[in-house]
């Protein structure tokens, strides 16, 4: 699907943050005819991975610090909740248990190239096992777009020494006890925004970044 295919390739920087690009190329590209092309970047557009441009073609979304923080504010609204919602559910989904129990103890290491679309996997599968559609439409969005902030260099990095353990969320859940659920949920979207923040502000680009006043407001006691 044209979708996914572009979501893909702005998740792995194939098109970069804040680079425009043509739907024509695109089609080319993508090897599609024009129409789900467009479809696919009209939905895109209104989900905010792109912004339509008049007359020069479309703009990959920007990466930023407060998009990061958004993201993360939106999953530590969601993921407590869906996690205790998910208690309520688990004992009648043994399978679904066994697939939480078996990413974080088997496959839960960001080495492994699959690592990102497991992990994706297992935050959403808490959401669909709680039942809650509207949420995981959401929250797979958030999910989704955080991948590009998992990708940065210094992240995977950061990822590989000190890895995101999932064992207490998924034991939580699969122990039946919602309240502790909720907080290992809470406690594991604290470390990830901890972990992915800090790694992009001690990576070399930013912390070569001059720091300057921006141009509206000169300093107090300038000439005018
Ligand atoms: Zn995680």
């Amino acid at each position: 699907m044209a979708i996914t295919e572009i979501r893909r390739r702005i998740t792995t920087g194939e098109l970069p943050p804040e680079v425009s690009f043509s739907e024509a190329t695109l089609c080319e590209e993508l090897g599609m005819s024009r129409a789900p092309v467009r479809e696919a970047l009209i939905v895109l557009n209104q989900l905010g991975w792109v912004t339509s441009q008049p007359r020069s073609g479309y703009l990959v979304a920007p990466m930023t610090l407060n998009d990061l923080r958004d993201l993360y504010t939106m999953r530590s609204l969601l993921e407590p909740k869906a996690a205790a919602q998910a208690v309520r559910q688990i004992e009648e989904l043994p399978d679904e248990a066994g697939s939480l129990s078996d990413f974080s103890a088997n496959h839960d290491d960001p080495s492994d190239p699959e690592w990102l679309n497991r992990h994706y996997r297992f935050h959403r599968r808490i959401v669909v096992v709680g039942l809650n559609r509207e949420m995981d439409r959401v929250l797979s969005e958030v999910l989704l777009k955080l991948e590009r902030y998992f990708l940065i260099d210094a992240v995977q990095r950061a990822l590989a020494e000190e890895p995101l353990a999932h064992h207490d969320l998924a034991n939580a859940i699969v122990s039946g006890d919602h309240k502790a659920a909720a907080d290992a949920a809470a406690l594991h979207i604290s470390q990830s925004r901890v972990l992915v923040t800090e790694a992009i502000l001690s990576s070399d680009g930013i912390r070569s970044m001059p720091l300057s006043r921006s141009a509206g407001s000169p300093p107090r006691g300038a000439a005018q």
